[in-house]
């Protein structure tokens, strides 16, 4: 019996729902009204959307199990380890830095202003980082792998990312002054929405949302990228509002005539899970042996993704270069 236990208590965790099932058996609402029981009431929003996701892929028969299974081996694989580890680096991080912050916020709507905008400079930063310095896009490229765009992609990370994205991201905003309560909250707002920007072209073809798309980031801009297009890659790095793209000018929207492909530019195979986890490791390490003399080497792991001792790079920004000067002159 314990393995139906184990069972059930994996999908009430992985839909989030263990505290309304509690509230359904007490048949006490009144945490409904609480702070708390609000965030635990929006929590399953995700993971409902992904199941009914599914469902209509199945229904309409487009499913396909490959969509799937490397964000599901993954997720399974973080459940486990990440999660404990970042949330201990995040209390570490408040613990040691918050003595040094500039100054001190408290939980108002204007400080809560304030602190999104300096959250999203902080997850512009990390982001930011992942994708040009070789070592840290290692960590991320395990979210980049999969090849169509659904809501499983959100569970799709390399295990040390989450900790390594919170370090940076905490410690930003600690600095800054952001209030320990009122950076939860912003995390848990960035989290839910980061997680609904991956919804898949089954449940919302058009992701630009119209009017909105305006002034907050939509699902189509993630989707631009997660694209491998050369026009794509290296843009669009904020989460809900997107004023540090415009600010630092990787602000870039799906334009109707380009179809983006999903993945990474390199050589893959997107259905292995070595791969997606451990294959740009891999290539790392192979670039570091093959380059020669020390300094060469410890280049690889601090240049962008494409940099080469050789001269001859193949980073995003000149892929970009070459696809509009063909262009212009096309
Ligand atoms: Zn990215
Ligand atoms: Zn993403």
């Amino acid at each position: 019996m314990t393995i139906f236990h184990t069972l059930y208590d994996e999908l009430t965790g992985f839909l989030g729902i263990g505290p309304l099932l509690e509230m359904y058996k007490s048949g006490n609402y009144s945490a409904l009204f609480t702070f708390n029981g609000i965030l635990q009431a929006i929590s399953p929003v995700i993971p409902l959307l992904l199941l009914i996701e599914i469902t209509r892929a199945v229904i309409y028969k487009r499913f396909k199990i490959e969509d799937y299974k490397i964000p599901f081996l993954v997720y399974v694989l973080n459940r486990f380890i990440s999660r404990f580890v970042s949330i201990a680096a995040v209390l570490f991080c408040i613990g040691i830095l918050e003595k040094f912050a500039v100054f001190k916020t408290t939980f108002t709507w204007y400080w809560f202003i304030y602190g999104y905008v300096i959250w999203e400079f902080a997850h512009f930063v990390y982001h930011y980082l992942g994708h040009k310095v070789r070592l840290f896009w290692c960590l991320h490229s395990t979210h980049h792998a999969p090849t169509a765009m659904n809501l499983s992609v959100t569970y799709t990370h390399f295990f040390l990312e989450a900790p390594y994205a919170d370090v940076i991201r905490t410690s930003i905003c600690i600095l800054a002054g952001v209030n320990p309560p009122l950076l939860f909250f912003i995390m848990f707002i960035d989290g839910t929405w980061g997680a609904f920007i991956h919804v898949g072209e089954n449940i919302m073809k058009d992701g630009r949302m119209g009017f909105l798309g305006k002034i907050i980031l939509t699902p189509s801009f993630h989707r631009v990228h997660h694209a491998k297009n050369p026009l794509y890659m290296d843009t669009n790095f904020c989460n809900l509002l997107n004023i540090w793209d415009k600010v630092f000018r990787t602000y870039q929207p799906e334009q109707k005539e380009l179809q983006i492909e999903y993945g990474i530019s390199r050589e893959m195979n997107p259905g292995n899970i070595w791969d997606v986890y451990f294959g740009e490791l891999y290539c790392l390490w192979k670039d570091m042996m093959a380059a020669p003399g020390i300094l060469n080497k410890l280049l690889y792991i601090v240049m962008p993704p494409g940099w080469s001792h050789t001269g001859d790079h193949k980073t995003a920004k000149i892929v970009k270069q070459h696809y509009l000067s063909g262009k212009a002159s096309a």
